[in-house]
């Protein structure tokens, strides 16, 4: 592990049974509030922006809004966010998927995408993947190429990387 792998990592909190019992939350707060280690994210994640040719970043709600956000900029790229159904005011592509007890639905605006873009998707967590499935068929269906996806923290336990494998379809998956 890097140095700056061990300092972000070394931000994230645990907090047992949250926001249910059995849940081990990752919370990323203490990491926000240390402007050396959320630099040290931001150059990262950017890095991989460049690395990956990504003209837009895609950040998923709400704390991929967070990280992404100053990634875009520091890369140079216009941010774009997926949001939940019925937050964005203009026409959206909507994308519905199942959660453990039913389902959700997530949207991006239509014109923001298109077949001259390579997408880069920022999340914090990716647990078991259907966000960020959904996220990439978003994605695909306006048109854009997937340029990967990047993550703060994996919870590898869950499968989230076998499950996205076919989506991906050879888009790199990064994670620190
Ligand atoms: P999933 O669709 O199962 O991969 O869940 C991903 C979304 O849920 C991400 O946007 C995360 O922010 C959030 N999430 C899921 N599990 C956790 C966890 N243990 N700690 C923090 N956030 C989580």
């Amino acid at each position: 592990m890097t140095d700056i792998e061990e300092l972000l990592l070394s931000r994230i909190r645990d907090v047992a049974d949250y926001p249910e019992p059995g849940v081990m939350f990752k919370d990323i707060t203490p990491l926000l509030a240390d402007p050396a280690a959320f630099t040290a994210l931001t150059d990262t994640l950017a890095g991989i922006a460049e690395r990956t040719g990504a003209t837009k970043v895609v950040g998923l709600e709400a704390r991929g809004f967070i990280l992404g956000a100053p990634v875009a900029v520091r890369a140079g790229l216009g941010f774009i966010p997926v949001r939940k159904a019925g937050k964005l005011p203009g026409a959206t592509l909507s994308q519905a998927y199942d959660l453990e007890y039913g389902s959700a639905e997530i949207e991006v605006h239509a014109e923001d995408l298109s077949a001259e873009d390579r997408v880069l998707v920022v999340d914090d967590v990716l647990a078991t993947g259907g966000t960020a499935e959904a996220s990439i068929q978003l994605i695909r269906r306006a048109g854009a190429a997937v340029a990967g996806l990047a993550v703060l923290m994996e919870l590898g336990f869950l499968g989230g990387r076998d499950r996205l494998a076919p989506a991906l379809d050879g888009a790199p998956l990064e994670a620190m």
